[in-house]
């Protein structure tokens, strides 16, 4: 038996994070999503909103075998009405949920104001929904919102709402910071207060990251006695989102003040999944994962100075505040014009090549990065390229085809239908082989276009790239010297998931975009193995 509590954690992004600007989920998205989030451990995954909107209907209209308790969400019965005459609290009694999650206010003045209704009326509305939930044999969760500002105007009608719901049968009173304007010190101390009237392993923290205090605040809130967060994948929600359970798992599970108290549903198994299940989701949502996420980013356990890097190699844990492959991240030293023998020495054994450290061709290496990165290239963006540009100073890379030409146009023109319209197409012509191939294909502009034509047929080679994607393309104009230069940086992933980035440099955005689409086709061809 263990002697630690057991910490509870409940997903809400795909209800909270759905608020987000620029996200839309389908229903594949959700059930996939759902899914993930439970096989990583969570307990709670809160679907969405049954009888909002038609997709979440259609969630919950049968059961979805889920191992988590899957949460419905939904507002308490409607002020002046009973349970039984209110068509939003019967829909969320219909859901195929486990769980029912309530949200209902306890600031007195959204009470008056906004639900124009009196104090007693609220409390008794919790009572009624958190009571017919419970008969209707669901678990129940009451979100308190605006709980701490509704806390600091007036302590003891919000803490009445918490014990409304908790005397009624709620499982969980959730502790609301909905506009993220509060504090961890405030959060700890108004926590406190709370677990003095309901158990702390009834209360839940709920927070927003409007001040960057979303993770501090849940951990506040946890530390003052509450049981349960509430957060999204990478963050996720409105405005500035919800608290990052990608930030907050590991530090739960790594960090001796939190992992010797507690327990989570997430195992050290699913914990190394958590890089891969954090770029899942972005990859759903088609953005390129920020590479500053702490844990999960792909700079999050990089160095870049050559002092660093030595000493890295030596004593890993001088410089890193938890071993990366415990969530699944890597080491990483990058190579730049800081760059010394001890750092290239690291990266290329982290790629797999072994060079001896006095081999020669490594003097040539970090001339050509030098050389290079002066004009402009950058390779501690570009892992991929790097890569390329070591195995062939190295000699290990084979001439799997050639680009004999390619031709690129912009034509602008009106349409049968009489509008303006800017058409691209690509021509190329390969040698693959003793075999010369051209394709030709129509993109919505002269990069994309070129894309398609150099992918479209490389002859025996086509298999290995079929599952090839670009997820990002990123153009910046540089002034090297008294030119000025454009570099490209493509971020491709393959069907596996694996993601890598390829730069090219010119003072002509095609060529550029044509270096950095070579290099991703060429290590793509390297990492499968493709016979030269
Ligand atoms: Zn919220």
């Amino acid at each position: 038996m263990s002697s630690r509590e057991r910490l509870y954690l409940f997903d809400t992004t795909l209800r909270d994070g759905a608020q987000t600007n620029g996200v839309d989920f389908t229903l594949a998205d959700k059930l996939a999503i759902a899914k993930m989030l439970a096989e990583l451990g969570i307990d709670y995954v809160e679907g969405g909103y049954p009888g909002a909107n038609p997709i979440d209907t259609e969630l919950f209209s049968k059961p979805r075998g889920l191992r988590t308790t899957f949460t419905a969400f939904g507002m308490t019965r409607r002020p002046g009405r009973s349970t039984s005459n209110d068509p939003g609290l019967a829909a969320l009694l219909d859901a195929h949920a486990d769980a029912i999650c309530f949200v209902a206010k306890s600031w007195d003045y959204h009470v008056r104001v906004a639900l124009e209704t009196t104090e007693e009326e609220n409390l008794a509305s919790i009572r009624d929904s958190v009571a017919a939930a419970k008969a209707a044999g669901r678990e129940v969760l009451l979100d308190c919102e605006h709980f701490f500002d509704g806390y600091k105007a007036n302590p003891r009608y919000a803490l009445a709402c918490a014990k409304a719901a908790y005397e009624a049968g709620a499982r969980w009173v959730v502790l609301c910071d909905t506009n993220g304007g509060t504090l961890p010190h405030e959060v700890e101390t108004i926590v406190g207060e709370v677990v003095q009237a309901i158990p702390g392993d009834h209360v839940g923290i709920h927070a927003h990251n409007d001040t960057e205090q979303a993770v501090a605040n849940s951990l506040a809130a946890v530390r003052a006695g509450a049981r349960q967060i509430q957060g999204t994948l990478n963050g996720l929600g409105e405005r500035c989102g919800n608290a990052n359970l990608v930030s907050l798992i590991p530090t739960l599970k790594l960090k001796p003040d939190f992992s010797r108290r507690f327990d989570i549903g997430v195992d050290d198994a699913r914990l190394k999944q958590l890089a891969q299940v954090s770029h899942k989701l972005d990859e759903m949502l088609n953005r390129a994962p920020n590479r500053h996420a702490p844990y999960v980013g792909d700079s999050a356990f990089a160095t870049k100075a050559g002092i660093h890097a030595s000493a890295i190699l030596k004593e890993p844990a001088t410089y890193e505040h938890v071993p990366p492959d415990l969530v699944g991240n890597r080491r990483k030293v990058l190579v730049s014009d800081q760059a010394g023998r001890a750092n290239l020495l690291a990266e290329l054994e982290r790629i797999g090549l072994t060079v001896n450290k006095d081999d020669p061709r490594l003097a040539r290496l970090l001339d050509a990065v030098k050389e290079r990165e002066a004009q402009g290239y950058a390779y501690e963006a570009a892992d991929a390229s790097f890569d390329l540009l070591a195995r062939r100073v190295l000699g290990t890379v084979p001439d799997y085809f050639a680009v004999e030409k390619f031709d690129v146009n912009v034509e602008q023109r009106i349409n049968a239908r009489g509008e303006r319209v800017t058409v691209s197409m690509a021509v190329v012509k390969v040698k693959v082989g003793d075999e010369t191939l051209i394709s030709a294909a129509e993109g919505i502009g002269p990069v994309n276009a070129l894309d398609l034509a150099l992918r479209k047929d490389l002859g025996k080679y086509q298999k290995h790239i079929e599952g090839l994607n670009l997820t990002d393309y990123r153009v910046r104009i540089l002034n090297a010297g008294t030119e000025a230069v454009t570099r490209v940086l493509i971020e491709s992933e393959d069907e596996n998931g694996e993601h890598w980035s390829t730069v090219g440099v010119s003072p002509n955005i095609i060529d550029a975009s044509f270096q950095a689409l070579m290099d991703s086709i060429v290590y793509k061809l390297v990492k499968s193995g493709a016979p030269a």
